[in-house]
């Protein structure tokens, strides 16, 4: 027999989500669920139902289609009952983040009310120009950003399009432009999101016979901000829908921001007609920071924590981890946890190293890697030549390696998709199918999830340090 044990639905709903977030590899997809889930108003149990109730109603269908069973498992895993059901509901009192146009009748009556189709996702407040620290490696797309938010929509910044590797600032300063915006306009209508989640929406709607309002709803935007746009890729058809609301848009003058991995000219699977539209107002890159932009970081980010950091911590942060601003501050994080728990000792460089070495051996694994010693470890793994890797032919003895090879360039380097496909003497789509071929299989073969770890593990790394 279970036995249930009682706690409270809030008890239970924190045990819960903890339980699910501990599950998830990468910090992107934790970033995102966090996201999905800071959207969460309020939890209720009814009898064997758990209510949970969200900010809007998009939110609603979405955590029902994407999480309602993995939430079932890890409530019955937090000590809820085994029969327990899960609905999302609609908080009908709960107040917009953000005003919205709303969809009624005439299509463009605006309301402070948020709407019922209101697909924004909620900006993290903390992310504006504030708390931004300006280096070498960024200065120009700030001064972009704010540039968008002297003039949105103005034709020289209109798009933005802000490209960089992954962890270094790219959303931080989109939402800026977001919070910036409304705080000077309350009545704006803003609408922030992720490519992958407009793309979704996009679908449910053809689904639900809403296309016509999906369009309306996109087009009375006074500022479209569309965070990780490499995921468009994904969606032929939808390119076809963004390019024509991008364009009812611009003409509006409406200000239109978007971010990305990758330049606009190395989105390979995109329409040309988009890129160029992306490319037609002002593309910015944020490279890596260096070692004084690191450090001002991490002084900004430590303000206020106590006990306090002190300068000998965060220089050797500052000093040891230097691809990614996520890495440093989970680093920092780590340093403040044990300050906490143990003020007394100094923090000597043994200790540093000693409590941060998860993050550097990551890093190095990091720095370390090449596309060549991935190419030829894996060809070794496999008994066949590198020159049979980088050749045209599609035998199957060869296509595996080669894939394999690709996905472990593409999600454990740093490497862009241009240099990965150089090295492979093959085009982007070539690389991105091999990618995306590699990932389907890893879900359902366990011997190629096992030849792929001892590779890594001959690497000097491991499955959880996968980067992207
Ligand atoms: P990206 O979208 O490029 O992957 P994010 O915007 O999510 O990166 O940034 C990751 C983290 O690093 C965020 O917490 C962000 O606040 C922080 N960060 C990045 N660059 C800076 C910067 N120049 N100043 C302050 N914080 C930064
Ligand atoms: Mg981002």
């Amino acid at each position: 027999m279970n036995e249930t044990i009682d706690i409270n639905s809030k008890l239970l709903w924190e045990r819960a989500k903890s339980g699910y977030l501990s599950l998830l590899q990468s910090d992107d997809e934790k970033s995102q669920v966090e996201r999905y889930f800071s959207m969460i108003t309020s939890v209720t149990r009814k009898g064997n139902v758990f209510v949970i109730m969200t900010s809007n109603a998009y939110a609603a269908d979405f955590l029902k289609i994407q999480y309602a069973s993995k939430l079932k498992s890890c409530l019955n895993m937090a000590g809820g009952a085994t029969d327990l059901d899960i609905e999302f509901k609609l908080d009908e009192t709960a107040r917009p983040a953000i005003v919205m146009p709303d969809i009624q009748k005439s299509g463009t009556a605006r309301t402070e009310r948020i709407s019922t189709f209101s697909s924004t996702m909620p900006l993290n407040e903390e992310y504006t120009f504030d708390e931004f620290v300006r280096g070498p490696s960024n200065s120009w797309a700030l001064a972009a950003a704010q540039g968008v938010v002297a003039n949105p929509g103005k034709s020289g910044y209109n798009p933005l399009f802000i490209h960089g590797g992954t962890g270094l600032g790219k959303t931080h300063l989109m939402q800026a432009i977001g919070n910036e915006l409304r705080r000077k306009n309350p009545q704006l209508a803003i609408c922030y999101l992720t490519a992958e989640t407009f793309l979704n929406e996009y679908v449910n709607a053809l689904k639900n016979t809403q296309a016509e309002s999906f369009r309306n709803r996109y087009r009375n935007i006074d500022l479209l901000m569309v965070d990780d746009v490499q995921f468009l890729q994904k969606g032929k058809q939808f390119q076809e829908e963004f390019f024509n609301t991008f364009n009812a848009l611009q003409q509006a003058h409406k200000q239109i921001v978007m971010t990305s991995d990758v330049a606009p000219k190395n989105l390979p699977l995109i329409e040309e007609r988009l890129i160029s539209r992306f490319e037609g107002g002002m593309v910015q890159e944020i490279e890596s920071p260096n070692y004084e932009t690191r450090l001002a970081i991490l002084k900004k980010k430590s303000e206020g924590m106590t006990p306090p950091i002190p300068d000998n911590a965060l220089e050797y942060i500052a000093d040891n981890i230097k691809s990614h601003v996520r890495a440093m501050e989970g680093a920092l994080r780590k340093v403040s946890i044990f300050r906490t728990m143990d003020p007394a000792t100094h923090l000597s460089k043994e200790i540093l190293s000693r409590l941060l070495s998860d993050f550097i051996e990551k890093e190095n694994n990091f720095k370390k890697l090449t596309i060549d010693e991935i190419q030829s470890t894996v060809a070794k793994k496999y008994s066949v030549d590198i020159s049979q890797i980088l050749s045209m032919e599609r035998t199957q003895s060869l296509v595996t390696p080669r894939q394999l090879a690709m996905y472990i360039a593409r999600k454990f380097t740093p490497k862009g998709l241009p240099e990965i496909a150089e090295q492979f003497k093959k085009t982007h789509s070539t690389v991105l199918h091999g990618v995306k071929t590699i990932e389907k299989r890893l879900d359902v073969e366990e011997d190629l999830k096992a030849s792929l770890e001892e590779i890594l593990s001959e690497l000097g790394c491991k499955l959880s340090d996968k980067i992207y």
